[in-house]
């Protein structure tokens, strides 16, 4: 996405292996053949799979049952079916870059859409933290290959360090509508808190708002590099409530618009920078910009220049070195929401009215606080 995630070789990815041997090895018996143990070539899963018998079936036992029941009785074209679904659907870069074959649980073959669902949200939830797969491990190795913890989706909130929690696990794939894979660590990938719980949710990725197949950037091999911009937008100076702001997003692509989509990422930077939020006493963080600029700029006319009055040539320098403070380094627009910071600075240097940059400078010509 923003930066690029670590794909990384851990004994998580055990976990789907498993699984689709065992699927292999199902695939050709009779009709009605129960769960056995050694329908599993992987011992680690099949002790799993095995626990309890009868009445004391275990949760996940019960669930192998089932789904082992449902794939038995399709017939062989059906068992084929499904087959081409689990591997299709987990080759998960190559649905990232033909996202209309993708297909979804409802047409599933017979039953499988429910049992498979069952089955591997339950692996997902119960099994994927323990030994020998333990998930929380490998979140520990995924966080300490990035050179920063910015969370590469939205690039305005921080991964949780793993001795505090692990993060949440993104499908991708939701396994609502993909559960075959559920377990896939190419279909997993951690996500900041706000990205993962309050904006992107379950959604289904590749459908666009108005129904189309949309791309999106597949976050272990690619990234993308959106500008906002604020031109357009009307500025008070002594009135945060009197702004409207006008919001850009380039490039027009499927990429950077299903990411905006998908994150909410236009209206989080209204909420969350641009806007003041009503009946409250705080201001926006646009607005605290501002006066962190003309605050810096002032001690600088004081402290450092022998307190000559500052022209409006001279303040528009200052705003183009922090407009190329927050854009220039490629490896650091995405974090620390500093593109949001660079689309402020752009505005102010370059689309602002005129009375909202003379009265920015008086204040920092001003004597006193
Ligand atoms: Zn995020």
């Amino acid at each position: 996405m923003l930066q690029k995630c670590e794909y990384l070789t851990h004994k998580a990815e055990n976990l789907h292996k498993f699984f689709e041997n065992y699927l292999a090895t199902i695939k050709v018996l009779p009709k009605n053949t129960k769960f056995e143990e050694s329908h599993c070539p992987d011992q680690d899963l099949a002790k799993i799979f095995s626990k309890g018998s009868g009445k004391y079936r275990s949760k996940i036992g019960k669930l192998v049952d089932t789904f082992q029941k449902s794939f038995l009785e399709l017939n062989n074209q059906k068992r084929n079916e499904f087959l081409k679904i689990f591997e299709e659907t987990n080759e998960v870069s190559t649905l990232f870059i033909s996202p209309s074959n993708a297909v979804r649980r409802a047409e599933y073959p017979g039953r499988t859409g429910t049992t498979i669902h069952a089955l591997l949200k339950e692996l997902f939830e119960n099994t994927f933290n323990n030994e020998p797969f333990n998930i929380r491990d490998h979140y520990k190795v995924y966080y300490g290959a990035h050179q920063n913890a910015w969370c590469p989706f939205c690039g305005m909130e921080k991964y949780t360090r793993p001795e505090v929690r692990k993060a949440d696990y993104d499908h991708l794939l939701s396994k609502t509508d993909f559960p075959v894979a559920a377990v896939n660590l190419k279909n997993l990938v951690p996500m900041g808190d706000h990205c993962n719980r309050d904006f992107k949710k379950a959604i289904d990725l590749f459908i666009s708002e108005d129904g189309t197949v949309q791309k999106v950037a597949y976050p272990f091999t690619s990234t993308i590099s959106p500008v906002i911009s604020l031109k357009g937008s009307k500025t008070s100076f002594s009135s945060e409530s009197k702004r409207s702001w006008k919001l850009t997003i380039t490039p027009r692509t499927q990429e950077v618009k299903s990411w905006n989509r998908l994150f909410s990422i236009e209206s989080r930077f209204l909420k969350e920078y641009l806007e003041k939020r009503k009946d409250t006493q705080q201001v926006s963080e646009f607005e605290s910009e501002i006066w962190s600029f003309i605050s810096v700029c002032k001690s600088r006319r004081e402290l450092v220049e022998g307190n000559e009055q500052w022209t409006m040539e001279r303040m528009d320098q200052e705003l183009q070195i922090q407009q190329k403070n927050y854009g220039e380094n490629p490896k650091r627009r995405y974090t620390d929401a500093n593109y949001l910071k660079l689309a402020m600075y752009d505005y102010l240097s370059n689309h602002a009215e005129d009375n909202f940059k003379l009265a920015m400078l008086d204040s920092i010509n001003s004597d006193g606080d």
